[in-house]
């Protein structure tokens, strides 16, 4: 099967015009491909992903380590190391091609046009400079202002994430903020340049309960204030509950299911899906016995042949003949609902969700 079957840019966007949201893709990625040549091969991290995102948007990108989450989204902020991955296909933010830019192009991208947050703010921040110097290097470097002016936007957007005194604050050093300060202070960094496109990945993992909800908010409200698109990467349905319009959930370097989140956590169709769904401990009731995914994540070295997922696929036997062993699922939209697609051969998923999983979920 060719990876043709998955090239489908109309699909995605036509999915954010069903719904009636911004009608313009800002962020658009078709058919990327990122290899890395190694000793052993080559190892495929994503292998043909497309999709879309409009402004004033969330899409959450789920899944385990190694399915390529973080890789595609490093590969849209420009950050691969050309000497070591290669890349392919087309990104395309606010209607510019990021794939093939020289490196001095991809420095006046990031941080402008788009940005990042990392998951440990602890070594992503400098500790031999303050939180000021940090914030202020950034806006300097794109914008052609005083040193006094660059701190009063450091103390600006200090206030604007939530740090108390900031005029005081402004002058620390990293180690002089709590974990969940250090993140705020992260955040005020990736926004300082009204950036359109922010992605985030998993910003909230290292925090505690709390302060993970606190950020959340911070993110959903800076969101609205500025209507950028976000990129949220995490393998945290919780998470994705609280702050994604879209989910894409990948698997293998490539999407296996894709809409809106009420209908992908409400009546998922991917049997990978529902595993995620199933690992999800009650918070609340009698305690329940989870349903682990059985065995682990490939090796990107040799995906499966067919379906990438069928070694831990327990409804394989399903599906007539060796389909699932031997051809690759398409990401089939569905007609008439909202743009959800899924990638998988499994006749009425909807049913077997339904009858099957539904009732044994957490
Ligand atoms: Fe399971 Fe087959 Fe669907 Fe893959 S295509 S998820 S192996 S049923």
């Amino acid at each position: 099967m060719s990876d043709q079957s998955i090239r489908s840019p109309q699909t995605v966007t036509r999915t954010a015009r069903t719904r009636g949201v911004d009608e313009e893709a800002y962020l658009e990625v078709t058919d990327l491909q990122v290899q890395f040549p190694t000793a052993d091969g080559m190892v495929k991290a994503v292998q043909g992903l497309s999709y879309s995102l409009p402004l004033g948007r969330t899409l959450a990108i789920v899944g385990e380590s190694g399915s390529g989450k973080s890789v595609s989204s490093m590969a849209v902020m420009g950050l691969h190391d050309a000497r070591t991955a290669r890349i392919s296909g087309s990104i395309k933010v606010g209607g510019r091609q990021i794939v093939g830019l020289s490196e001095k192009e991809l420095e006046s991208y990031r941080g402008k046009d788009s940005a990042m947050i990392f998951q440990d703010p602890q070594s992503s921040l400098h500790p031999y400079f303050t939180i000021g110097d940090q914030i202020m290097e950034g806006y300097r470097t794109h914008n052609n202002v005083s040193r006094s002016k660059a701190k009063a936007r450091a103390i600006e957007m200090l206030d604007r994430v939530g740090i108390p005194n900031p005029r005081r604050r402004v002058d620390n050093y990293p180690h002089e903020f709590s974990g969940g300060m250090r993140q705020r202070a992260m955040i005020a960094m990736a926004l300082v340049n009204d950036p359109k496109l922010l992605i985030a990945d998993e910003p909230t993992t290292a925090l505690d309960v709390t302060v993970q909800a606190q950020i959340l908010d911070l993110i959903s409200d800076l969101q609205r204030d500025f209507g950028s698109a976000v990129v949220f990467i995490t393998h945290d349905l919780g998470v994705v509950a609280e702050i994604a319009d879209d989910i894409l959930v990948m698997y293998a370097g490539n999407a296996i299911e894709h809409g809106p989140v009420d209908k992908i956590l409400g009546t998922p169709l991917h049997p990978y899906t529902w595993g995620l769904l199933e690992s999800i401990p009650a918070l609340a009731g009698e305690p329940q016995p989870l349903h682990p995914i059985p065995g682990t994540p490939p090796s990107l070295l040799a995906v499966p042949s067919g379906c990438a997922f069928h070694p831990r696929c327990e409804f394989r036997g399903r599906v007539p003949g060796d389909l699932c062993t031997t051809l690759r699922p398409e990401l089939i939209p569905r007609t008439g609902d909202q743009g959800r697609a899924s990638r998988c051969h499994l006749k009425e998923p909807d049913h077997v969700f339904q009858s099957e999983i539904l009732p044994r979920l957490p």
